[in-house]
């Protein structure tokens, strides 16, 4: 059994803390918002007032935040993570944030004797309630294998990506990936019914042809060919166009600090700002497919 402080129990935070809990550790939780301790305390687990107070005596202190700005400011922050660990503490990010704050976090942690992980998950809220996440995770190979038994509980493959930084990089370049292939699979599905090409026709031939990918296969935008896919469901997520949008800035932000070229996951980004501007945010992202049927070829 370990001692873990878990911080940001919302969406995914809230289950996979209970998890941790189910798995017999003693799991001691802070959020700013008390209906997430409130479900915490539900799942057995602890609540502290404050961030410092959950980790006085964790081993293991684990952060699931929206973004880079909390990120920073629960490690960096008066009363944060660096100043109120316990000595020896291991340090877990599971948050997406930009690499640039993930390197930097890190590099502060490991000034201050602290071993650090970036270790974000893919496999959204379904994943997390099963304990079924996927965790690419960077830092040391040490940290890695020390940290493994507890990512273990709540996610079922777990990759070590490299050095600090690059689970968030292995997060954002996969995530462009999807991005980019769901735009491409909307587009195959809309011309085709425009040229009166029965949907599940198009998924038959092109989900054994060369066309093939996981947004068609796993996740088809179009309605009809795969029953569990959000798009039966009137789109509701699923994983959410404001995450996808959110994503594809982070990688796009990284591609400029970076100098590699993207034009796809520019031109991707910017649909999905016009998608989340029109008011889909909170859908499916493959609702891209119901936004395309929209707009008219310009
Ligand atoms: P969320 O908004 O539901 O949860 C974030 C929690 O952090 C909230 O409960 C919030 O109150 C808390 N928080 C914010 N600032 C805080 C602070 N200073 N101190 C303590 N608590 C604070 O978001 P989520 O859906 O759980 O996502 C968390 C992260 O996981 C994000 O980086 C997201 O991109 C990533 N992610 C989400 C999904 C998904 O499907 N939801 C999938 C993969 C990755």
């Amino acid at each position: 059994m370990s001692i873990i402080a878990f911080i940001g129990l919302g969406n995914m935070g809230g289950p996979m803390a209970a998890n941790l809990v189910k798995a017999g550790h003693r799991v001691l939780g802070f959020d700013r918002v008390p209906a997430a301790l409130d479900a915490l305390a539900k799942a057995g687990g602890g609540v502290a007032p404050s961030a410092a107070a959950a980790m006085t005596e964790a081993e293991l202190v684990i952060t699931m935040l929206p973004a880079g700005p909390q990120v920073r400011e629960v490690y960096m922050g008066e009363g944060g993570v660096l100043a109120s660990a316990k000595k020896g503490a291991q340090l877990i990010d599971c948050s997406t944030i930009d690499v640039e704050t993930a390197r930097a976090v890190s590099e502060a942690a490991v000034g201050r004797g602290f071993d650090m992980l970036d270790a974000p998950v893919s496999g959204g809220v379904g994943g997390a309630t099963a304990g079924t996440l996927t965790f690419m995770v960077g830092g040391s190979a040490g940290g890695f294998e020390r940290a493994r038994p507890i990512l273990e509980k709540m996610g079922k493959t777990i990759v070590h990506a490299g050095p600090a930084g690059n689970g968030q990089a292995a997060k954002i370049c996969n995530n462009m990936i999807l991005g980019i292939s769901m735009v491409a699979v909307c587009e195959g599905f809309q011309l085709a019914q425009k040229l009166g090409l029965d949907t599940q026709k198009l998924f038959d031939i092109s989900s054994k042809s060369s066309g093939q990918c996981w947004a068609m296969t796993n996740y088809c935008p179009a309605p009809g060919p795969v029953p569990a896919a959000p798009s039966n469901r009137d789109y509701q997520p699923g994983f959410t166009a404001d995450m996808m949008l959110k994503d594809l800035k982070l990688a796009q932000q990284a591609a400029q600090t970076s100098g590699a070229a993207t034009p796809l996951g520019a031109e991707a980004a910017a649909l999905f700002q016009l998608l989340v501007g029109s008011g889909l945010g909170r859908k499916d992202f493959s609702v891209m497919f119901q936004f395309l049927a929209g707009q008219r070829a310009g």
